[in-house]
């Protein structure tokens, strides 16, 4: 659950990154709209947030360019105080949604979760994920076995989501990492083995089951080992 943040404004940037980090997404940060630009197009975001006024290229530009590729990610405008007229220019550019500054961030939050629920209503009919008797609430931040709930970290969360969306496929290991975390993540890319194992802990080695499957290699895939 990738998320990019172009904001010039260094302490709306952070505090954004610090939230949406704590809420379980990967987020990157771009500071101006070229580079902003040039990340949107390269990257798989799930949604972006996108400040007006940017040096270099504002995000009126920013969101007609991306619409014109084609790419129809969910953006959530910042707007100005009193900017009405910005607003109507934003959402006519393109934009879903727009929050004005200053924002709340539960409000904020909350506006991004329904972009993103809403683009992906198209291609999943609900939030509910299901693998056999394995589910995943994406819009409660929940995990059952049968009926009983497992505790998961927000990283471990979201690896778990990916790999469920992906059900049945082998994902390896970049996949992985390019989906889950930001684009400043420079570590070991065998940060998802640990995660993968944490999560198999949980969901199938704490039931007897072998759901989460390495193929050696290749990558993981979750699959159903009951049916
Ligand atoms: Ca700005």
């Amino acid at each position: 659950m990738r998320i990019l943040v172009v904001e010039d404004e260094a302490g709306i940037a952070e505090a954004l990154q610090r939230g949406l980090t704590a809420d379980g997404f990967a987020v990157d940060v771009a500071h101006d709209g070229v580079d902003g630009l040039h990340l949107a197009r390269t990257n798989p975001y799930v949604a972006i947030i996108l400040d007006i006024m940017l040096p270099g290229l504002n995000g009126y530009r920013i969101c007609s360019a991306l619409r014109e590729d084609g790419n129809s990610v969910p953006i959530l405008m910042l707007t100005a105080k009193d900017g009405e007229y910005d607003e109507m220019e934003g959402l006519d550019t393109g934009a879903d949604d727009y929050v004005t500054k200053p924002f709340s961030y539960p409000v904020l939050l909350s506006r991004l979760r329904a972009l993103i629920r809403r683009a992906g209503a198209t291609a999943t009919p609900t939030d509910q994920l299901r693998v056999g008797d394995l589910m995943l609430d994406a819009h409660a931040r929940r995990v059952f076995r049968g009926e009983t709930e497992i505790e998961l970290s927000p990283k471990a969360f979201a690896v778990l989501e990916y790999l469920m969306r992906q059900q049945g496929l082998v994902m390896s290991k970049e996949q992985i990492l390019e989906n889950v975390w930001d684009h400043a993540f420079e570590g070991d890319p065998n940060i998802v083995e640990v995660y993968v194992s944490r999560i198999r802990n949980a969901i199938d080695v704490a039931f007897d089951r072998s759901t989460l499957q390495t193929v050696r290699g290749v990558g993981y895939r979750l699959i159903d080992d009951q049916r």
